[in-house]
């Protein structure tokens, strides 16, 4: 995939055309209202860019994962609502996405007019990127945008199928979104640090592989650094760690080693007899774990070395917790180090990247999530993303 292949939308005549945007309006809801718009905030640029320039924009996302066809729960209806009031310009929905009815409410669209169909996935042929269903959706449009790098990741109608039946734009979203990544892992200001926390190896064992050859200090904390601390025979107690994991651990420090990858692990953990809220809990370097206890987070000389560590680099890449921060206090080492990632970067020291689901909560719970230099909105690609695997969405459009 050649990056450099990617078309930005933004040189692009779009006046009085129907352009497609496949968003990413999948924000979470609760009694009818949204509870996060960050997703539908970040849109707002691009949408009003083709609106002004006169395209009729029509947009299309997935919502939710409904199991047989049309489920009014997972109706974009609502979201579509509150896009128009972020945005500011009336939005239309309408109850379809192909056939007929979406048909005349897209023909009915004037210049700078927006419309929201709706939920992609209420037809199978979205998620088993039919293409008969790609060109159901490519004919209510004469070009396609895709705005909706978090989707990317998979090859569905409309994010791969789509584009081989218009000619397909990169949106503004997606074209920073991997600004932000290329920059720290392409061509980043050395040196390097990444910090992969969060509770399993299992689940991110290609990412550490494949990060290990692109920086120069690797920051492994969360419950998966047990398993590190593991395969150093260190006795964890109680923690969460996958033994089955440990020869890969090893694996992976002994790589790391051969390309110059320092690894960084706790060297204190703040402990506790149960995994609750205000349970009695202690500060204990990592070789004094008793037997009857867990590590829930990282301890304060664990922050200070990880801060040494980001103050000699310059780019950060953030992906997962340092401890289990949901419960209190053991989101204290995870938000100490982020506010401290976030200085650095204010102060022009750091640049700093953060995405991938819980990572973004955390950095939020900490209150630094707008100090960080770029946070993606994405949680599978980004992860995707940091494996090294190519997303079918990016190369979709990355083709011709
Ligand atoms: P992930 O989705 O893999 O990024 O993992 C995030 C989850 O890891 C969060 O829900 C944290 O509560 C959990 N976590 C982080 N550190 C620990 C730990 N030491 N023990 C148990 N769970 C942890």
């Amino acid at each position: 995939m050649d990056l450099n292949k990617l078309k930005p939308v933004s040189g692009v005549d779009v006046a009085d055309k129907r352009v497609i945007v496949r968003a990413d309006l999948n924000v979470p809801i609760k009694d009818g209202e949204v509870t996060d718009a960050t997703r539908l905030t970040r849109l707002v640029p691009g949408l009003k860019d083709l609106s002004a320039r006169g395209a009729r924009v029509v947009v299309i996302s997935h919502f939710g994962r409904p199991k047989e066809g049309p489920d009014p729960a997972l109706s974009l209806k609502p979201v579509a609502a509150k896009l128009g009031e972020i945005l500011g310009i009336p939005v239309a929905f309408v109850p379809e996405c192909i056939g007929a009815e979406a048909k005349s409410a897209v023909d009915a669209l004037k210049p700078g007019q927006i419309a929201v169909l709706e939920n992609l996935r209420f037809h199978k042929g979205e998620t088993k990127n039919d293409p008969e269903f790609a060109n159901a959706l490519a004919a209510n449009g004469d070009l396609f945008v895709n705005d909706a790098f978090s989707a990317a990741h998979r090859a569905h109608a409309s994010t791969e199928g789509i584009t081989h039946c218009l000619p397909s734009y990169a949106g503004p979203l997606m074209l920073e979104e991997i600004s932000a990544l290329r920059t720290v892992l392409e061509h980043p200001q050395r040196p390097t640090a990444a910090l992969v926390g969060g509770a399993k190896v299992s689940t991110k064992i290609p990412i550490l592989k494949h990060l290990i050859a692109k920086v120069d200090k690797l920051i492994i904390g969360g419950g998966m650094a047990n398993t590190f601390l593991l395969s150093h025979g260190v006795n964890i107690g109680n923690s969460l760690a996958e033994a089955d994991l440990v020869e890969t651990a090893r694996e992976i420090m002994t790589e790391a080693k051969a390309k110059g990858c320092a690894v960084v692990l706790p060297e204190d953990a703040v402990i506790a007899r149960a995994f609750r809220s205000g349970e009695a809990h202690a500060t204990v370097p990592v070789l004094a774990v008793p037997g009857d206890s867990m590590i829930l987070d990282v301890g304060v000389k664990s922050v200070a070395h990880m801060s040494d560590v980001l103050k000699a680099c310059k780019t950060l890449l953030w992906n997962g917790p340092l401890g289990a921060f949901e419960v209190p206090p053991f989101g204290e080492g995870t938000f100490a180090l982020a506010r401290e990632a976030a200085r650095l970067t204010k102060a022009g020291e750091l640049v700093t990247v953060a995405g991938g689901g819980d990572t973004v909560a955390a950095l939020n719970a900490a209150g630094v999530a707008g100090d960080f230099t770029y946070i993606s909105t994405a949680g599978g690609a980004f992860l995707e993303w940091l494996e090294g695997r190519e997303l079918p969405g990016v190369a979709a459009l990355a083709r011709n």
